[in-house]
């Protein structure tokens, strides 16, 4: 081995949520791992998010349970666990925007919708408000639908990124991949040379979200993991910028069983609030110029809000792609997704909330490789620091 040599446990691909939350459940049992981020930490889906950490129940809008809403159940209580610190993953330090999300509905969805969220499968987990509990953007007289609390959480996926990035930041590392190369052979990734440093894992986890289709082609032509494939779905998410001082988190119910609107609340710099919008809207606007988004936009605020005034809202449009392990008639995968072939753990999350269903499915399949973790290293001063990201609305405007 040269002095260039560095030889971690595992090194993983991709610092989103699942290559964060993986470097910190694998460091917390013991192994020596590096980060490889090509961009900035967090800057691509993770950011994007909505950052709402459900127990699946917008799934039940079609008036049943699905087993993807039962997979997911048990996901928020999870993050409270780390908020609490009783998880290998200390999210200690991360905040909360919201502890609650609602879903509010109108005249005949609400009725629609009325036994079925009433019913004893949903107890405890879905509640009806009273008009004096609801959220300031709904409490106008002239609001006639109903609103329900859910158990989830909404969370500032910035402080997400930095919370999960501090214990480990110096091995968090710049990788280019116009400059540095990936070398494979029969056991899969033998190595990476990251600005000149060798770096040869005992495992390598690849969790770059929408840069993972690239790393499986190369593993591809290297006759590897050729079953493994991706399926990408794009979005064009609308952020409100607007002085109106209401935050709401809530998914406004239709005649289908997806969310029309799926509303967030997060704070720009100089002091205002934007909503960011996604769910039915985000889906159809794919469809869309930006500016067809815009007014469509405004169209559909000015329908469900009548009571408020977005006039002088500023608006603009975020295109981002969700990637996902494949399925069948491209629909959502119900899990966190992990499987290992030789030395390579191909990994997708499919959404932030599963991050701990990702972490217990990735550890095992670890254990099961029998990979004993080797001694601390010291890293070059050749290996650079990859970036933090930095969230939509702070740069939007
Ligand atoms: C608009 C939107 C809203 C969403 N809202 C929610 C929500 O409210 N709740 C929820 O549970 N889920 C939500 N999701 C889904 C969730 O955001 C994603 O499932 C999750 O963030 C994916 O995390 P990831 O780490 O796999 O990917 P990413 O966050 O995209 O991270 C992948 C990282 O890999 C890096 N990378 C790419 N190629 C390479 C390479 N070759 N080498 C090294 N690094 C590389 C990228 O730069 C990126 O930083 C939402 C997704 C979108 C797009």
């Amino acid at each position: 081995m040269s002095d260039n040599t560095l030889k971690p446990d595992i090194l993983v691909f991709g610092g989103g949520i699942a290559g964060l939350w993986l470097i910190n459940r694998l460091n917390a049992a013991g192994y020596q791992c590096l980060l490889l981020e090509s961009g900035t930490l967090g800057g691509d889906q993770t950011l994007a998010s909505q950052g709402i950490i459900h127990g699946g129940l917008k799934y039940a809008l079609g008036g049943s349970l699905s087993s993807e809403s039962e997979s997911i159940a048990a996901m928020p209580d999870r993050w409270r666990s780390a908020m609490a610190g009783d998880d290998p993953v200390d999210l200690r330090n991360l905040t909360v925007l919201s502890e609650t999300q609602h879903m509010w509905s109108s005249g005949s969805v609400a009725s629609r919708m009325t036994n079925f969220f009433a019913s004893k499968m949903l107890r405890g987990r879905i509640d009806k408000l009273k008009r004096a509990d609801f959220p300031s953007a709904l409490a106008d007289n002239a609001f006639k639908g109903n609103v329900y609390k859910l158990d989830d959480l909404v969370i500032n996926t910035e402080s997400l990124i930095d919370t999960l990035s501090a214990p480990v930041r110096q091995r968090l590392l710049a990788y280019d991949p116009a400059r540095d190369t990936l070398e494979w052979n029969d056991n899969g990734l033998a190595s990476a040379t990251v600005n000149g440093v060798r770096i040869e894992p005992g495992l390598c986890v690849l969790a770059a979200g929408n840069g993972n289709p690239a790393l499986l082609a190369q593993a591809h032509k290297a006759h590897l993991l050729e079953q493994e494939h991706s399926q990408l779905r794009p979005l064009k998410m609308l952020l409100v910028k607007h002085d109106l001082g209401h935050r709401l988190y809530a998914h406004c119910v239709g005649t289908s069983n997806k969310p029309v609107l799926t509303v967030t609340s997060h704070d720009c710099p100089d002091g205002k609030v934007v909503w960011y919008l996604g769910g039915e809207l985000a889906e159809q606007g794919v469809d869309r110029s930006d500016q067809e988004q815009r007014a469509a936009g405004r169209a559909e605020l000015d329908k469900l809000f009548p009571w408020l005034d977005f006039s002088n809202a500023e608006l603009a449009t975020l295109d981002v792609v969700r990637a996902e392990p494949k399925q069948e008639n491209r629909v959502k995968p119900d899990n966190a997704y992990a499987r290992r072939d030789r030395n390579l753990i191909i990994s997708w999350p499919t959404k932030l909330t599963l991050a701990p269903d990702l972490g217990d499915r990735v550890m095992a399949l670890v254990e099961e490789h029998g990979l004993q973790p080797c001694e601390p290293m010291t890293l070059p001063a050749e290996l650079k620091q990859a970036p933090m990201g930095v969230p939509y609305w702070h740069r939007c405007f």
